[in-house]
């Protein structure tokens, strides 16, 4: 393809597209459009050369940096025999295989994988699976699903119905299923001297009192293992999934973990739900299973789930749901050549020690910043809450957008960071170095000083 000009191409773009999660008009000054030519490694290139650190892997979904060697292979190797066909009726190699090596990897008792297309997709499926699971064994009640404030699990009606995130949800509210929303373990909400753990425990005990009032009522609950992502990088004890999981098997209720943002060794395992030494009733994966290279998702269920589905046609109990490009043979490809990866590279032994020289950083430049009231990490997710007021917490007016000068600061100075409100997050890929890790903290420090920077003007 020829290459068109920074200009040209913004240009082009601007004229045609409407991005994702944009207010169109911010481009026109607040936000500028970036064109890219190029991807090496953790670094994008735009069209005049000029290179960012991706410190967010680009939302979320990029493992092993950006035209990584051993991928583009595979997925050229695919490409000239069997770009896609649709799964139903058939089936290829790097579907097959992919599925295997899924359920060897995840939780163990999982035994089967539903593809789909996109993170929202998985949570569609799982949440449908969940309702219809209970239709076929007779439990005709159990309609509802429970969610924790601050959950964000995607934008199609179902998955924002079940999601929590007020600035994506709330003009659509007419159209949502109704759901029961349960407090976040957030340990940031934590009471003063009250331990993450024991907030952990105390928030456990209210999803207990309401199964136990209103299980028969209830299909699942959905969490997003530790890390609340979208909802500004929030983290809680991994004691909370432990106790659902007990919970869960008490009353009958399915437990889905949207591993989705925290899956393929973001928390430091491979998958969070390690962390708790817990299976999952659903495992929905997305966004890191092809490394962000293609868009696929993934739903792991026990056979118990399974054998539920399973009978003679005429009972019309099959799970009749499909999506155009369900199980893509490229987008299989990527990923196995990404667990390729994970077996060949010892990558999450080396994102231990990247993760403790992150936290370091993270340590000297915000711990005692004057603006900053919390810095909290889990594995090779980080993130810093700037606040206008450290003793009270109180944040900034919102309309002051003030996260917009950091980002536009950490643009100019070579690096992508996109914060979440008040939020600053660092989510690279695997591939950065500790030179890259002093780059991103240090324009991050420097971002944050000019956000906070009183303007006479506002
Ligand atoms: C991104 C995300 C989703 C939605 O995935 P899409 O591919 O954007 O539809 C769902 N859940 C979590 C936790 C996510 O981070």
């Amino acid at each position: 393809m020829s290459r068109l000009s920074f200009e040209a191409l913004r240009a082009l773009d601007l004229a045609h597209i409407w991005h994702p999660c944009t207010q169109m008009k911010d481009h026109e000054s607040e936000l500028p459009l970036i064109p890219l030519h190029a991807g090496e490694g953790p670094w994008l290139v735009d069209a005049n050369g000029k290179r960012y650190l991706d410190a967010i892997s680009s939302w979320w979904v990029n493992l092993w940096g950006h035209a990584n060697p051993s991928i583009n292979a595979a997925l050229k190797d695919q490409l000239d025999t069997l770009p896609h066909a649709m799964l139903a009726g058939f089936t290829h190699e790097p579907a097959a295989k992919l599925a295997e090596r899924l359920l060897q990897r995840a939780p163990p008792g999982l035994s089967r994988v539903f593809f789909a297309d996109s993170g929202s997709a998985a949570i569609e499926i799982a949440v449908k699976m969940s309702f219809h699971y209970w239709q076929n064994v007779g439990k005709h009640r159990k309609t509802r699903f429970v969610t924790l404030a601050n959950s964000y699990h995607g934008e199609t009606l179902g998955a924002l119905a079940v999601g929590n995130v007020e600035l994506y949800k709330a003009i659509y509210r007419p159209l949502l299923m109704d759901v029961i929303t349960v407090r976040s373990p957030d340990a940031y909400l934590a009471e003063p001297g009250e331990s993450a753990l024991a907030y952990a425990e105390r928030c456990a005990a209210e999803v207990e009192s309401l199964f136990a009032e209103s299980a028969d009522e209830i299909a699942a609950i959905l969490i997003e293992p530790l890390v609340q992502c979208a909802g500004n990088m929030r983290m809680y004890h991994p004691r909370y999934m432990q106790r659902l999981r007990e919970i869960c098997d008490r009353y009958a209720v399915h437990l889905i973990a949207d591993e989705i943002a925290v899956g393929f060794g973001r928390t430091g395992r491979l998958f969070a739900c390690e962390h708790a030494a817990i299976t999952p009733d659903f495992l929905c994966l997305s966004k890191g299973l092809t490394a962000g290279y293609l868009p696929m998702s993934v739903v792991l269920t026990p056979t118990e789930i399974y054998n539920a589905f399973y009978d003679e046609y005429s009972k019309l109990n099959a799970f009749l749901h499909s999506h155009s490009y369900a199980g893509n043979a490229l987008a299989c490809r990527a990923a196995l050549a990404s667990l390729d990866l994970f077996d060949s590279t010892d990558a999450l032994s080396r994102n231990q020690s990247l993760a403790r020289y992150l936290e370091e950083r993270l340590q000297k430049h915000f711990a005692d910043h004057p603006h900053v009231s919390d810095v909290r990490q889990c594995g090779m997710i980080a993130a810093v809450e700037f606040v206008a007021n450290k003793e009270t917490r109180q944040t900034f007016p919102w309309r002051e957008r003030r996260h917009l000068r950091l980002y536009r600061h950490a643009l100019e100075h070579g690096v992508l960071l996109r914060p979440l409100g008040n939020v600053i997050y660092f989510m690279p890929p695997y591939v950065i170095n500790e030179n890259d890790i002093d780059l991103m903290t240090e324009v991050a420090v420097a971002g944050l000083n000019e956000a906070v920077r009183q303007v006479g003007s506002l």
